[in-house]
């Protein structure tokens, strides 16, 4: 395994791979690897010839007031679980190198960036939009692999790929949760035990909605749920919303396949989760 920390020099050697004819396969991440980035990883060590894992924590996408000097930097652990993952470079460029102080070019996928999160956090995709195309560019990706954890950075990403012509194809992943049912998230380290307890109930009362769904409105579902959200101890709701799988718009009552998707403060940690609706064929008994 490399560690390269050179745009160019990531690029140069990306360029030569794609030149012997191998297919190359990226997970961009932002470090504090855990089990939800290494099923990404493993699914490009399994598709693809080569694996490039990129860690970089991007200044763009972070807002004034949020985590990013504090964002968890283990760089030395996560070098040793590529290796161990078989990945082939992990690719470590410097703030400066990817963002000079002369950058003026940004990515904006409209509309979508700024509903759910993007409501929130400004900006936010646009920051990811604009690192994701740099990367794919420096990466020549044939494949590039994104959890469906982050739902609409995954649609927004999988639209910015088809409207600017990328070849890369985006692999989308399953969420991987611990055995309480809490989503993996670099994040979660910030949660006291407390807090991590009552994080738990997040993805319980998304799977209940879940089961709901198949045969109730999503009127009806989402209330329950959200009732039952509130009533986390600490919480503070972002948004909880039922959205298109497809394209993220307001569902009606045609929806077949939706997401019901959240983001939430435990304390003062930001949680996001989210789980696929998909509406039953079968008629309800009475
Ligand atoms: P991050 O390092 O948080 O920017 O995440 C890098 C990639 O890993 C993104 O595509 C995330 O969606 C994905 N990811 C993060 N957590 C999980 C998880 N629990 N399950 C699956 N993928 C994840």
């Amino acid at each position: 395994m490399k560690v390269i920390k050179n745009t160019l020099q990531m690029q140069k050697i990306a360029l030569k791979h794609l030149k012997d004819g191998d297919e190359i396969g990226l997970v961009p991440t932002m470090g504090a690897l855990h089990e939800g980035h290494i099923s990404l990883i493993a699914k490009s060590v399994k598709n693809d010839d080569i694996t490039i894992v990129s860690i970089f924590v991007n200044p763009t996408q972070f807002g004034p007031n949020e985590d990013y000097l504090k964002y968890p930097r283990p760089s030395e652990k996560d070098k040793e679980i590529c290796k161990k993952n078989h990945v082939d470079y992990v690719f470590m460029p410097l703030v400066n190198d990817v963002f000079p102080s002369d950058y003026k070019t940004f990515v904006e996928v409209k509309t979508l960036q700024d509903i759910l999160c993007g409501a929130f956090r400004p900006n936010h995709f646009r920051g990811v939009a604009t690192v994701v195309a740099k990367l794919f560019n420096i990466s020549c990706a044939d494949r590039a692999y994104f959890g469906m954890k982050d739902f609409q950075q995954l649609k927004i990403v999988e639209k910015m790929a088809k409207d600017l012509n990328f070849r890369t194809k985006i692999v989308p992943c399953s969420i991987a949760r611990e055995r309480n049912g809490l989503a993996l998230s670099s994040r979660n380290s910030y949660l006291s035990v407390d807090e991590k307890k009552m994080s738990m109930n997040i993805s319980r009362i998304l799977r209940e909605a879940a089961k709901d769904f198949r045969c109730r409105n999503f009127n009806s579902v989402k209330k329950d749920a959200l009732d039952k959200l509130k009533k986390i101890p600490g919480s503070k709701i972002d948004y909880a919303e039922i959205v298109n799988f497809d394209d993220l718009s307001p569902t009606d009552k045609n929806t077949k396949k939706a997401v019901f998707t959240v983001a939430i403060w435990i304390g003062k940690t930001r949680l996001i989760d989210n789980v696929v609706m998909i509406k039953s064929r079968r008629r309800v008994r009475k």
